[in-house]
């Protein structure tokens, strides 16, 4: 068996293969194919299978070979972040499917199960469906979410998957195949319509799944369209996407590698502002050639690169791997923008973090970096009202809090507005604070039922409600 040496060498250059690496993906069909698993325990391989027909499981050669440290499996975070894991189902959902398993239980029956369990992993949470679904013309655009004045996301019907799965993904529920449960969109001509509607949109956030899975003639409509004189508003192009980590070829040696870059040129030149929002958990996953070749090659366009993480238990729990991270990222050039809050869906069972120990977290690799790698915001809950920020801890007349604040809010008016809970060492999420100094509801949460219930009346009828 052959392992990959790792980690690479960060001095390396990189050197161009003779022919173009092809992605090669693996899924829970294909787990027996995967010869670095054969390291692992029959017990262990059959958890991954019992979990990955629940959850979303894809990894590519690139990850295996390049990133995985298989030395050090299963506690390697790169590991984690990308395979099934026993502790992302709680006890009793893994009970109930692993004995369809061991009872050789028909596909059907598996897959009925499945479904079910899903439904009560909260596919869809912070009322994604519900609330922020965009409307021309009294009829839903497909594929577009508007929460927040500034920005709108759009989900490309081709870039609803990803060149691999994180474990912990909170669009899980997209990757699953039940298709009501997918946010996805069909064509370019609607979102731009909805764009040239909307001038005080000045951010567009292409998102998924992952749009960069998508060959560069399939992005150019949209790319092209955003060039327009009517969207001369939109300022800002933004791309979500985990390419860079799980596969950089795709802005290096992919044969649409080049043309995709001269897109973002393209922008650039016009005066929109290209951001690439990179997803890094971890550095290890900018340790290799092609990833630094990928971020030197992305800069040359005149792209910025900003990069988000959530922080997530056994990949990222620890104040000194976001501090090799952000520091890590400034030297190549990249602006560290967000640390989010694990969401509060999927195999959150797993890898949630109590937000006392992630503000700690936050705040001791924070204070050891230089301004310029503080531009990270965080750690941040990106829940119903807004996305909410853990500033601090603080004692008031003998009283121990959360301070808090709004980064974004559904309402614009409640951003940057400071708030306080009662401390607490266990909560996770902000429906498990309470307000401090004895009041009864946090300030915005009258004004928020009253958004949910006229806007969910107004829904009902012409959208398709989520679960
Ligand atoms: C985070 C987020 C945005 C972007 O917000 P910024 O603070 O501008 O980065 C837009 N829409 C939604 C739904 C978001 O969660």
């Amino acid at each position: 068996m052959t392992v990959a040496v790792l980690p690479m060498n960060i001095q390396d250059s990189f050197v161009a293969p003779e022919t173009p690496p092809k992605l090669e993906v693996f899924t829970e069909r294909h787990l027996e194919r995967i010869e670095q698993l054969n390291r692992l325990d029959e017990q262990t391989r059959f958890e991954m299978k019992v979990v990955a027909s629940v959850l979303p499981f894809r990894v590519n050669r690139y990850v295996i070979d390049h990133l995985i440290n298989w030395e050090n499996v299963p506690d390697d975070p790169i590991f984690a972040l990308t395979f099934p894991q026993r502790d992302m189902l709680e006890p009793e959902m893994f009970e109930q499917m692993a004995q369809l398993h061991r009872d050789q239980a028909p596909k059907a029956e598996i897959q009925a199960l499945a479904w079910k369990l899903r439904h009560q992993l909260n596919p869809h949470p912070a009322g994604q469906m519900e609330l922020n679904l965009p409307m021309v013309d009294g009829k839903v655009v497909e594929g577009v979410q508007h929460k927040y004045r500034e920005t709108a996301l759009f989900f490309p019907s081709q870039g609803q998957t990803c060149h691999s799965y994180c474990t912990f993904c909170f669009r899980w529920a997209q990757f699953v195949g039940d298709k009501d449960l997918k946010i996805a969109s069909k064509e370019a001509d609607k979102l731009l319509a909805y764009l040239a509607e909307h001038p005080n949109i000045t951010d567009l956030l292409m998102t998924g799944g992952d749009p960069m899975v998508m060959k560069t003639k399939h992005l150019a409509p949209y790319l092209e369209g955003m060039l327009a004189p009517k969207l001369a508003h939109l300022q800002t192009i933004r791309i979500g996407t985990k390419a860079l980590s799980f596969w950089p070829y795709r802005f290096v040696t992919d044969p649409d590698a080049d043309e995709l870059l001269d897109w973002f040129t393209r922008l650039t030149d016009s005066g929109k502002h290209v951001a690439v929002m990179a997803h890094i958990n971890h550095y290890r996953e900018m340790q290799t050639p092609v990833f630094r070749e990928a971020v030197r090659r992305i800069r040359a366009t005149g792209a910025e690169i900003r990069t988000q993480s959530p922080l997530i238990k056994h990949i990222n729990d620890d104040a000194a791997v976001w501090e090799k991270m952000w520091r890590e990222q400034v030297r190549l050039g990249m602006i560290p923008y967000y640390m989010f809050v694990e969401r509060d869906t999927g195999a959150k069972y797993r890898f949630e973090v109590p937000l006392a120990r992630a503000y700690e977290i936050y705040r001791d690799a924070i204070r050891k970096v230089s301004g310029l790698a503080r531009t990270a915001r965080g750690p941040s809950m990106s829940a119903g009202p807004g996305k909410v920020e853990i500033q601090g801890v603080a004692e008031v007349h003998g009283e121990k809090v959360f301070v808090l604040r709004f980064i974004q809010g559904r309402n614009p008016e409640w951003a940057q507005r400071p708030f306080f809970a009662r401390y607490s060492e266990t909560a996770t999420w902000l429906h498990e604070l309470t307000p401090a100094f004895g009041e009864k509801r946090f300030f915005f949460e009258d004004e928020f039922e009253q958004m949910k219930r006229s806007r969910g009346l107004a829904m009902l009828d012409t959208a398709e409600v989520g679960a």
